[in-house]
Parts: C-alpha cells; sequence; structure tokens
C-alpha cells in the first residue's frame, strides 16, 4: 500500500518509534493503529497512542522494565517510560480478532491472531482502521481509510447494520467522531443508525459516559447532538431533552456549560447523570451552573469568597441558619451588584439590614 506523503516517525513521541523499534528487534510487528495515526494524517493534535502488534502478552513482559497487564484478557498491556521528569504510557494490544457479540456490547470471546489485516477489519470507522509499521514502513488500508479522511467521511468497516448490532457503542462514536471531526456520515451508515438507534440495547453507562463527554467538549458538539437525536438516541440517554436553536454562546461555552443547558428542562437531571455515571462533582457543578443562570463567574463565586464570614455575623447577633441565608443573600446581592464584596460594603448593608 502506498504510504501516504505526510506520514512520517517524527509526527510521533520518539518513545513510540523506540518502543515499535523495540519490538519489531525482537521479531514482532507493530503498528500505530487507531486514533493517533488518524489524526496524525490529518494533520490534528495526538491523543493516547495506541500500537498493536502480534506479541502476546506473555511475550511483551521480558522485553520491558514497566509493563503493565491493563486488560490482559483483551491483550493489553501498558508500557510506562518515567523518570523524575515526565511519564509516558502507552498501550500495546496484541492482534485481535473478534467473535459473535450476543449481548450487543461485549465481544463473546476475544481471540488473539497473528494478523494486523484480521486486526483492522474488526475496527469501528474506516478513518480509525489504517495501521503504519514506522521500521518498516508497511501501511496498512484495506478498508480506503484514506479516501474516507480525502472524502471526509464516516463509515463502518464492513455493513453497518451488522457492526452497529454487534455493538451499539459504535453509534455514539460516530456522533462522537462527527462532532470532533466535522466529517460527514456516509449515507449507508447513516440509514442504519437510524434503523438501529431508536431500539438498540444500549451499552453500559460507563462506555455511554465516555463518549458523550468527548462529544460534548468537541468542536462540533451540536451537530454531534443534532446526529444523535437523527438516529434516535439523544432521547433515549437524555429523556425529554429536544434540540431545538443553538445558543448564540455555545462556541464558548465549556462541556459542563453544554450538559447544563441541555438538562436543566429535564424532570430529573440529577438521576439521569448519576445513572449515566458522571462523577458526582460534575453533578454538583452542573447544578451550580443551571442555579445561577449557566454563569460561569456567578456559578463560581461562593459565599467562602464573600469579604465578611459567618464568625462575623455571629458578632451581630445571628444565630445558626440564619447565618446560612445570610450568607447566601449576601451572595446574591454582590452578584447582583447591589454592594460590593468589601468589608466595608457589607457590612455598611448590614448596619441598615440588621439593627
Ligand atoms: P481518541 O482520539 O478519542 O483516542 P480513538 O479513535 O483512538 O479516538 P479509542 O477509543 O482510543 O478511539 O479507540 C482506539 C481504536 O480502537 C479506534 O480508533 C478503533 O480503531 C478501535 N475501537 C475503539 N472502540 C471500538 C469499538 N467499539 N468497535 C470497534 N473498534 C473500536
Ligand atoms: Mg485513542
Amino acid at each position: 500500500m502506498k504510504i501516504p506523503i505526510e506520514l512520517k516517525p517524527s509526527l510521533f513521541p520518539s518513545r513510540v518509534i523506540d518502543l515499535c523499534r523495540h519490538l519489531h528487534d525482537h521479531g514482532f510487528q507493530a503498528y500505530i493503529v487507531g486514533g493517533a495515526l488518524r489524526d496524525a494524517l490529518l494533520d490534528r493534535p495526538l491523543g493516547d497512542i495506541d500500537i498493536a502488534t502480534d506479541a502476546r502478552p506473555n511475550d511483551m513482559i521480558p522485553l520491558f522494565d514497566n509493563v503493565i497487564p491493563t486488560g490482559k484478557q483483551f491483550g493489553t498491556m501498558t508500557v510506562i517510560y518515567s523518570n523524575k521528569n515526565c511519564r509516558e504510557s502507552y498501550q500495546v494490544t496484541t492482534f485481535r480478532t473478534e467473535a459473535s457479540y450476543s449481548d450487543h456490547r461485549h465481544p463473546d470471546t476475544v481471540l488473539f491472531s497473528d494478523s494486523i489485516e484480521i486486526d483492522v477489519s474488526r475496527r469501528d470507522f474506516t478513518v480509525n482502521a489504517l495501521a503504519w509499521n514506522p521500521v518498516t514502513m508497511a501501511f496498512i488500508d484495506i478498508v480506503n481509510g484514506q479516501e474516507d479522511l480525502r472524502l471526509k467521511q464516516l463509515q463502518t468497516v464492513g455493513d453497518p447494520v451488522d457492526r452497529f448490532s454487534e455493538d451499539s457503542l459504535r453509534l455514539l462514536r460516530l456522533c462522537r467522531f462527527h462532532a470532533q471531526l466535522g466529517f460527514s456520515i456516509e449515507v449507508e451508515t447513516l440509514t442504519a443508525a437510524k434503523k438501529l438507534g431508536p431500539t438498540v440495547p444500549l451499552p453500559s453507562y460507563e462506555r455511554i459516559q465516555v463518549e458523550l463527554s468527548k462529544l460534548i467538549t468537541a468542536l462540533d458538539a451540536w451537530q454531534g447532538l443534532m446526529s444523535l437525536q437523527q438516529i434516535g438516541l439523544l432521547d433515549r440517554l437524555l429523556p425529554d431533552v429536544v434540540l431545538k436553536t443553538c445558543p448564540e454562546l455555545w462556541p464558548v461555552w465549556t462541556g459542563d456549560q453544554r450538559l447544563a443547558f441541555l438538562v436543566q428542562e429535564m424532570q430529573d437531571y440529577v438521576t439521569c447523570l448519576k445513572t449515566l455515571r458522571f462523577p458526582k462533582k460534575t453533578i454538583a457543578w452542573v447544578t451550580r451552573l443551571i442555579n445561577n443562570a449557566n454563569d460561569l463567574d456567578r456559578a463560581s463565586f461562593k459565599v467562602t469568597n464573600l469579604a465578611i464570614s459567618g464568625k462575623q455575623l455571629m458578632d451581630r447577633g445571628l444565630v445558626g441558619p440564619e447565618i446560612t441565608t445570610m450568607l447566601d443573600r449576601l451572595r446574591q446581592l454582590v452578584l447582583d451588584g447591589v454592594i460590593t464584596n468589601t468589608v466595608d460594603g457589607i457590612e455598611g448593608w448590614l448596619d441598615d439590614a440588621i439593627v
């Protein structure tokens, strides 16, 4: 396969190239695969870098000083390089082929393979199914992934109905990549997604949350959410959320502000976000944002940021819950610009308010 002209080892950290060479020198194949290769070809910043190899997990153990069996049963080992100043880690996964998915979520068995071609055939989208060996320079593209990168389109590897039925997380990943890469969705892939979206059994909430969080922080998050809605998944994940017009501030909002905007009208967004396994901290922050008109400064301003404390209110004779209520009120007055957040400003107001 012709190597894309833009592909050169210097696009990747030198450790990654050394790691691949190390495997190669011990008689194994090593390919950079997945998102890192896709992003390198698109000239986008690289996220995590995945390496695929024909070495089995037990072959890898003696080859590296620091290797952790993070997902050994699935063939994934994490190789770590660390010194005083930095720590780099790379996931190295044995070539795999997957058998049937009877639950639409997990392959029933994971079988190792000796062939990179088999490994790439089980991957989700053609643009994620490229592989490059930086030592031999072999470039694998048996699914026309390069052409789809050029066309800026997402299509599944193989029959889309089969691939989405096998693992419904791929439907979410489709919308996530649509949002991150700004790629269009190839017509048969979209038709299959629309067919399956409303009824396919959902993947685990943990996996949904990871994809939803990546989608919501993406550049084209609104588009990604529109596609989730279009394929009938949005309402299954965030019941009652209907997208109308994109708010003006959306592009400058953080992911949490976007989430707050989406869920604010829901009957019980806290339970929904809990079910989707959003961290407690995120749910608390989203709640604060909702209670403060989705304004970052207002939500960040706490009673502890006031120029006076509960102690001074106590000295003025306030007791128990009166103190909390007054602190909340003072916070509100400062935020509304009624009083300035200085000891004099607040005490002046208190002098009038409390006899
Ligand atoms: P990111 O930039 O978020 O890391 P990525 O494409 O690398 O994007 P990962 O979740 O890191 O996504 O997965 C690495 C690779 O593993 C993908 O590029 C794809 O080839 C394959 N993959 C991941 N999830 C699936 C899945 N559910 N079905 C098939 N292949 C998958
Ligand atoms: Mg990745």
